[in-house]
């Protein structure tokens, strides 16, 4: 039995897309060498959504054997239990682990049965998820030290997420989050004005990261000069807004 383990704890299953090793790409931890566990389903649909192919259970878990690699991958069958999840992480060297998709919090319940074992083991947690299922981050937020929450706009999702951000934020309460905002050529100021109000309603102090699109399918990147209108805009509001794109894209890692 493993540290922080106990005899009949270990129940529930997951199924997962990939468990890799690479640097943060996105948000305020960008650089941090983190584990990903990405977790497969999601309750959006986004229009530059980069991980489709994980909207349904899949038979197996791509887990990656060199850090920041794509091209030396094996194949677990699904799903996966606590147990082997932790056996997986020994081969990566990383404190941090992130919890991804999809939408982790559609795990919420493997996750608070997985967290007691990782803050044993002494691994940091970041959630990246899309902010809008705040019942089941209620359930595993003690086991979590940082949330990478999405706002997710009406132009890229089609519907209005507003109402459950807000939620979302205030379940949060003082664990320490930062908000991204995904911005396409596509995006109004009025959906940035809608979400700045709704944003500092809860939380005025929130750092907010204007993330530009990395092109995908439909989606096209932002100007320049729009980012910089966004972000003067945001500032009026919220003091500490950030341009952060995606650099592990543009480094070529996973
Ligand atoms: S919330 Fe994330 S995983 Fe879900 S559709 Fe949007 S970008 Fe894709």
């Amino acid at each position: 039995m493993r540290p922080g383990v106990r005899s009949g704890e270990l129940q529930l299953k997951a199924n997962l897309a990939e468990i890799m090793e690479s640097i943060q790409g996105e948000g305020l931890l960008v650089g941090s060498r983190q584990v990903f566990l990405r977790f497969t389903g999601c309750n959006l649909r986004c229009a530059y959504c980069d991980t489709p192919a994980s909207f349904e259970p899949l038979a197996y878990c791509q887990v990656a054997k060199v850090t920041g690699r794509g091209d030396l991958w094996e194949q677990v069958p699904n799903p996966l239990s606590v147990e082997q999840v932790l056996e997986q992480l020994e081969n990566y060297s990383s404190q941090w682990i992130s919890l991804t998709g999809g939408e982790p919090l559609l795990w919420a319940d493997f996750i608070k049965e997985i967290g007691t074992s990782l803050k044993h083991r002494g691994y940091k947690l970041l959630l990246e998820t899309n902010g809008t299922l705040y019942e089941q981050l209620d359930k595993c937020l003690p086991y979590i030290d940082v949330i990478s929450m999405d706002y997710k706009l009406p132009s890229s999702t089609g519907i209005d997420c507003g109402a459950k951000h807000a939620q979302f934020l205030t379940v949060a309460g003082n664990k320490p989050v930062y908000i991204k905002i995904v911005i396409d050529a596509k995006v109004k100021r009025v959906e940035i004005e809608a979400a700045l109000g709704i944003i500092t309603d809860v939380n005025p102090n929130i750092t907010l990261i204007l993330q530009p699109v990395t092109p995908i399918r439909d989606a096209v990147s932002p100007s320049i000069d729009k980012l910089l209108d966004l972000q003067k805009m945001c500032r009026e509001k919220i003091s500490d807004v950030r341009i952060i794109p995606q650099i592990h894209k543009m480094m070529g890692l996973i």
